[in-house]
């Protein structure tokens, strides 16, 4: 059963993480003029309007980008993709698709069937959509061509088998694509779910880290309390990129 709908939490504080982290890798990654793969294995929908009936409802947006965007400097990558989008908010797609080029392959996998329909209409030919499992497409195009790249992993966890499913996952495509980074998103509740995930993936490999920041939950109850990465062979700087982000979340 696919309940999950970004709508309801694009643009909130943990977006802000997730994004800024992805922005930051992107324009890191396109320094280079050699092409590269972008594969996102749980796309969503590609925009969002903040305006909207979801996003008034949580009223997320309005404690994460709405309060802090100058987190984020006039010429940071995502703020130049928010500028791109205005006035609707990039996810996670569109924040690809303005920060990559027209030599680069972008591989995005939807499997609701309302999203993929959004997102397909919205990407148009500037990428490949997939109504299809994240992990079967990204396990199905590692390695990729070209073969530099970025692997966003952004599931759901609507399921509780995601924190043991994710490390095998990720530990084979780490074997298939030696080359790749992967960036994945998980949330900090209250129970320590994520804790055992991050101890069986900082094992795959030397070059990895988890980066955690912590917020207030979002209304009296909500269970979400903080943001964590995952990245497997981060770019040069992107530790520096994220203490800077902390910093901001510090002063929560
Ligand atoms: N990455 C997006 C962004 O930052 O803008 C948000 C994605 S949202 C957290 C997760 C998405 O995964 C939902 O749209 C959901 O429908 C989709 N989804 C759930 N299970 C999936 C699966 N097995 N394969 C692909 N997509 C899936």
């Amino acid at each position: 059963m696919l309940s999950y709908q970004h709508s309801y939490h694009a643009g909130n504080l943990a977006d802000m993480h997730k994004h800024g982290a992805l922005a930051w890798t992107l324009a890191y990654l396109t320094r280079k003029e050699k092409p590269l793969s972008y594969i996102e294995t749980h796309a969503g929908r590609g925009i969002y309007d903040l305006t909207g009936p979801e996003a008034t409802k949580t009223g997320e947006a309005a404690q994460g980008i709405g309060a802090h965007a100058s987190w984020f400097p006039a010429d940071h990558p995502l703020t130049l993709a928010r500028n791109a989008t205005a006035p609707l908010y990039p996810g996670s797609p569109a924040i690809a698709l303005h920060l990559l080029r027209a030599s680069d392959t972008v591989h995005l996998a939807e499997l609701h069937r309302g999203e993929h329909a959004a997102l397909s209409a919205w990407a148009g030919r500037r990428a490949k959509v997939y109504k299809q499992d994240g992990f079967a497409l990204a396990h199905a195009l590692c390695p990729p061509t070209p073969r530099r790249g970025l692997l966003l992993i952004d599931p759901p966890y609507e399921l509780r088998s995601d924190y043991s499913d994710i490390p095998r996952h990720i530990a084979k495509l780490h074997r298939a694509w030696n080359v790749g980074t992967v960036l994945l998103w998980y949330p900090i509740l209250a129970n320590p779910a994520h804790k055992e995930m991050c101890s069986a993936l900082l094992t795959l490999s030397e070059d990895s880290f988890c980066h955690e920041v912590r917020f207030p939950p979002a209304r009296p109850g909500h269970g979400m309390v903080g943001s964590g990465l995952y990245v497997l062979r981060p770019p040069y700087g992107l530790r520096d990129e994220l203490a800077r982000l902390a910093g901001c979340f510090a002063t929560l």
